[in-house]
């Protein structure tokens, strides 16, 4: 067990009774590759942050019935998006760049299901990654399918050798939830993404871009609805010695213990 984790199972689940804690929709996905027998998929760092901020992960893959999808959300308290594939550019639009990954029709099915199920409620939502990606998609936006092709300008974005390296800054804008959550209007961040919003959606806006003009954070424009998305990797610093990334799960279960 990660020392994050114990901190957090012996520190902020101490004093709480069944049924009263928040219950958070995680969207996971599926082998993309139809492995024998296949699987689903989810990388435990997003359970680990979860529980240090005191929340209760739900697991949700794939589902074949968006009707699914729409009873989880009546039953949970909030979503988090998680990072992954790329999100099919016909949903968007766009006809397909040849650097774009593969899609998983069922994931993106299903995660539109659940955002908009969430946005009819709203329902808080934390999107990390693929996350922000998919709620810009659902909501009416667009993605860049492949920055070093599409912005050759752009800084390096996809350091994949070490998950937890803070490899570009990102500035965030005074007073945005993001900046509240982390507590700075400047920090580096770690990277593992090729693609980006670009158009953003309404009912949106961009808080944080890296130097590059990078959307790096997105937030819903209005008071009645909390949506954070973030392009960078927060769960995967649950260990870091900077406080910034666990602030964003720490935000997020606050707003979700005001119900
Ligand atoms: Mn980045």
């Amino acid at each position: 067990m990660s020392s994050a984790l114990t901190q957090g199972l012996s520190g902020s689940r101490s004093n709480r009774s069944p049924g009263t804690a928040q219950i958070v929709a995680v969207s996971a996905t599926s082998d993309s590759t139809g492995g024998n027998p296949h699987r689903l998929r989810l990388n435990s760092t997003y359970v680990t942050a979860l529980e240090c901020a005191g929340l209760v992960p739900l697991v949700v893959p794939p589902l074949a019935s968006e009707e699914s999808a729409r009873e989880i959300m009546a039953r949970v308290d909030g979503l988090l998006l998680t990072g992954g594939e790329d999100v099919e550019p016909s949903l968007y639009g766009q006809p397909r760049n040849r650097e774009c990954g593969p899609s998983n029709a069922a994931r993106d099915r299903t995660e539109i299901a659940l955002i908009k199920a969430a946005s009819e409620t709203r329902t808080p939502i934390l999107a990390i990654c693929r996350g922000p990606q998919v709620l810009n998609v659902a909501l009416g936006g667009s993605l860049f399918q492949d920055i070093p092709t599409e912005v050759p300008t752009a800084l390096g974005h996809n350091a994949r050798e070490d998950r937890a390296a803070r490899v570009h800054d990102v500035d965030i804008d005074e007073g945005s939830r993001i900046a509240e959550a982390i507590g700075e209007t400047h920090i580096s961040v770690n990277s593992l993404h090729h693609q980006s919003v670009r158009d953003i959606a309404p009912g949106l806006r961009v808080t944080a871009r890296a130097p590059d003009g990078i959307i790096e954070g997105i937030e819903s424009s209005s008071d009645d609805w909390w949506v954070m998305g973030v392009q960078w990797h927060p769960e995967e610093m649950n260990d870091s010695p900077e406080p910034w990334d666990r602030g964003i799960f720490r935000a997020f279960a606050e707003r979700l213990a005001e119900g």
